[in-house]
């Protein structure tokens, strides 16, 4: 006998909610019985799709705010709900972090940056989506219902997201190599003051069950950084938790890459 996997014939029943306020959705989610929060849908639609059940769905696109991008006093404010191709075309993330703006239409395909949020892409919990490393890159916290910022490097928050906030963009430069998915993804963050490197985090996505940032702390003039790229380099590999060896590559040649990646960004032109 066939079995279908995975169907709409699988979803079991639900109700559907539309909170208006956060408040509203939280009250939801502590009622009795299994609830999701529900952003653009691509993930939790799927996961329906394969017999998971749900007493009730909450979709986050009635609560007013969630979605927008913002400046704050030294911060970029980016609401959970902010769709991927929002956050491409932003003319505020253009303007402070401009390398954000340019890097992300790169993410997924046109259908999904238009539907998939940034709060989906990072709660979703996936190994191989570049929302959580890109972040992590940018040292970014995520700001929870309860309005505390929950860092992201050791693990992911919990409860209802309501927005990333990245500190300083002013003073932070992106970059990214996708060039060896699915083994491996990378994604560096540069703070530099006053002509100074302050720091490097690079965070690694695929590698590992969760993206892994290795940060290191840093008073180099900015001239010095391309003479010390291999140095770096080497000591982001070595610094780098055990990667993951499966069917896609094994653990030395991703911590390997790691290094190569890492130093073809610090030697290359745009920095
Ligand atoms: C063909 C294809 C290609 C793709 N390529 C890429 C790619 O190259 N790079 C990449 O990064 N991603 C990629 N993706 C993944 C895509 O970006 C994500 O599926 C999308 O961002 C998920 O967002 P969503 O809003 O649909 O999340 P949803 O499906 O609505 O939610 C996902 C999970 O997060 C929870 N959640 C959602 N919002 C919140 C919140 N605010 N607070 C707490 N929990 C929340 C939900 O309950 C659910 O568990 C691809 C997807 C597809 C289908």
């Amino acid at each position: 006998m066939l079995v279908a996997l995975r169907s709409r014939r699988q979803i079991a029943p639900f109700t559907m909610h539309r909170p208006a306020s956060v408040a509203d959705a939280l009250a939801l989610r502590a009622e009795p019985g299994t609830s999701a929060f529900l952003a653009g849908g691509i993930d939790l639609i799927d996961w329906l799709k394969y017999g998971h059940p749900l007493d009730r769905v909450i979709r986050l696109d009635g609560i007013p705010g969630l979605a927008d991008i913002a400046a704050e006093a030294n911060a970029l404010r980016i609401g959970a709900m902010a769709t991927h191709a929002a956050i491409a075309a932003s003319p505020l993330i253009r303007d402070v972090l401009p390398d954000l703006a340019a890097l992300w239409p790169a993410v997924a395909n046109p259908r999904v940056r238009f539907t998939g949020t940034i709060g989906g892409n990072v709660m979703a919990g996936k190994a191989d989506y570049d929302g959580l490393p890109a972040l992590m890159a940018l040292g970014a916290a995520a700001e929870v219902a309860s309005g505390a910022y929950i860092g992201l490097d050791a693990r992911n928050p919990e409860g209802l997201v309501t927005a990333f906030r990245i500190p300083e963009p002013a003073t932070l430069r992106l970059f990214a190599d996708r060039s060896l998915r699915p083994a491996l993804t990378l994604w560096l963050g540069l703070s530099e003051v006053n002509g100074q490197v302050r720091s490097l985090r690079i965070a690694v996505g695929m590698a590992h069950p969760r993206p892994v940032c290795v940060t290191l702390p840093l008073d180099l003039p900015r001239p010095s950084l391309r003479p010390a790229a291999a140095e770096l380099a080497a000591d982001v590999a070595r610094r780098l938790p055990d990667p993951a060896s499966d069917g896609r590559a094994g653990a030395s040649y991703r911590r390997r890459m790691v290094e190569v990646l890492t130093r073809r960004i610090l030697a290359g032109d745009s920095v």
